[in-house]
């Protein structure tokens, strides 16, 4: 005689997608957590960066020629816009930990499947996985 269908395996598998352990999840927050601390520390010392060519300007800026001077706004203005390619980057993985504590961080935006651990503390802003990531590039 046939057995019932089996109704335990269809029920227990996941339906919309796989799940992360609470271990895991931890991983990825103290990773994040990390890498913003790290960006924090890189913003500060970029602000005390602008300062102090700011400084430079103000009160080195009589013996200066031309050049000098151009230079110096150069530096100055590659230091603002670093500045705010960090903030940039500070927001995404703040965003990210807003996100994880919803549930909705760290999966694939194609595929739908988890994105590794490894992978989301170098690259906290990914939101595809390598494999995705790998087609996307062969476009
Ligand atoms: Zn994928």
């Amino acid at each position: 005689m046939a057995k019932p269908a089996d109704t335990r395996t269809a029920s227990r598998k996941p339906v919309v997608k796989a799940t992360r352990s609470a271990a895991e999840t931890e991983k990825i927050r103290a990773a994040l957590a990390a890498r913003r601390d790290e960006l924090r520390a890189e913003y500060d010392q970029t602000l005390s960066e602008i300062t102090e060519l700011q400084r430079d300007r103000l009160t080195d800026s009589a013996g200066d020629d031309q050049a000098d001077t151009g230079t110096k706004t150069l530096e100055r203005e590659q230091e603002i816009s670093l500045a705010n390619s960090i903030l940039e980057r500070i927001t995404q993985v703040e965003r990210a930990l807003e996100r994880l504590d919803e549930g909705g961080y760290g999966w694939c935006e194609r595929c739908g499947n988890p994105i590794p651990v490894e992978r989301l503390a170098a690259f906290p802003s990914a939101t595809l996985c390598v494999t995705c990531k790998q087609l996307e590039e062969r476009r």
